[in-house]
């Protein structure tokens, strides 16, 4: 469906949309319009003061009204001239390859986590979008909290004693049908489990190391449903675990608590949007990650800079890796 924007026929009615066209900066393209497309981008680039929604391509034929160009094949979106931008939001599995596409018709290119399938792709599109002097931000939503912010504040001058990230999720609530997910290169639980990641890379002052994993894998699934994981840190006499699930029902639990050497217990809930330290909440917030990350996109297309943040992903990569994998019970929708 076409939008009034679209119709060359009314003058009148075309004066205000002008001038809001020239007051924002950047008109981008989605491609892929599932589920995170609809909850969170085309609300927040609607109302961003920086960037313009000007196309979408979806496979299944899906518009978004006021919109004036509509593609089914997304080849077709990256011909527009007036497009400077795109927004990935496929399936991790075909990322690349529209990435790839995109960055070489000249567009700046923000990715939907995970950001690849493999971290090689990941290195590979930093390479290109930097040869070519355009943007590749490759996002992790979790980190644009001010609750991570201030955590990350607090541990720059502490050691890190113990780490429990604690995530786990009614899989049929959040991703009920998402086929993709559980084939190779979909990441099964550590699509969420990645979130947690990108905020442990994002707030530890030290990098940390995958030292053991255990994956569940289910009979049917190339990708596991839940995971547990040992890491190791710089510091001496540490314990830092990670434990995914999605089979958990009930009250859904996205948490990471760390005690420091110091003897102060910082833990983060709610998906890193709440901070409480030694029993006091210090920041807690409605989410407005989408928001910070137009905001951010836009500070990266006009400084001519990338932001490609390649640990939570590496730390993925790397319990596939060394994971020891067991076979549990067939999963079904
Ligand atoms: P989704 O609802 O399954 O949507 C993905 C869309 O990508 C599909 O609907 C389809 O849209 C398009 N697509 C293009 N090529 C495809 C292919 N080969 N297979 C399947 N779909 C293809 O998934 P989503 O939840 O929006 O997640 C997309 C990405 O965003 C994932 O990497 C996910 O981790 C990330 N993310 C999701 C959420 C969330 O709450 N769901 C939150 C943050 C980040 P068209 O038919 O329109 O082309």
């Amino acid at each position: 469906m076409l939008g009034a924007a679209a119709d060359p026929g009314h003058k009148m009615a075309h004066a205000p949309v002008q001038r809001l066209k020239t007051m924002k900066m950047h008109r981008v393209g989605i491609i892929g319009l599932g589920k995170i497309t609809q909850d969170q981008h085309v609300p927040v680039i609607g109302a961003s003061p920086s960037f313009e929604l000007v196309a979408v391509a979806s496979q299944r034929g899906l518009t978004v009204p006021g919109v004036p160009h509509a593609f089914t094949d997304y080849a077709e979106l990256l011909r527009l001239a007036d497009v400077d931008a795109v927004a990935v939001c496929t399936p991790p599995q075909v990322r690349h390859a529209i990435a790839l596409d995109a960055l070489e018709a000249g567009k700046h290119v923000l990715l939907e986590k995970p950001p690849t399938a493999t971290v090689s792709e990941l290195a590979h599109l930093e390479r290109i979008a930097d040869g070519r002097g355009l943007t590749l931000f490759a996002t992790w939503h979790s980190q644009f909290n001010p609750a991570v912010d201030e955590a990350r504040e607090f541990l720059a001058s502490r050691t890190v004693r113990t780490m429990f990230v604690n995530w786990k999720e009614d899989v049929r609530r959040w991703h009920p049908g998402q086929k993709w997910i559980w084939r190779a290169g979909g990441f099964g639980v550590f699509d969420p489990g990645i979130n947690a990641l990108s905020i442990v890379t994002k707030i530890l002052p030290e990098p940390i190391f995958v030292q053991r994993a255990d994956l569940s894998f289910p009979a049917n699934a190339d990708a596991p449903i839940a995971a547990e994981i040992a890491f190791t840190g710089r510091g001496k006499d540490q314990s830092l675990r990670a434990e995914f699930d999605w089979r958990q029902t009930g009250p859904q639990t996205w948490e990471i608590e760390i005690e420091t050497a110091d003897g102060k217990r910082l833990q983060l809930s709610n998906g890193g949007s709440r901070l409480v330290v030694d029993g006091k909440l210090v920041v807690e917030s409605t989410p407005e990650e989408y928001e910070r990350i137009y905001e951010r996109f836009d500070e990266l297309v006009r400084t001519g800079a990338s932001d490609v943040d390649a640990q939570p992903f590496q730390l993925v990569g790397d319990a596939f890796m060394l994971g020891r994998r067991t076979i549990v019970e067939p999963f079904h929708d």
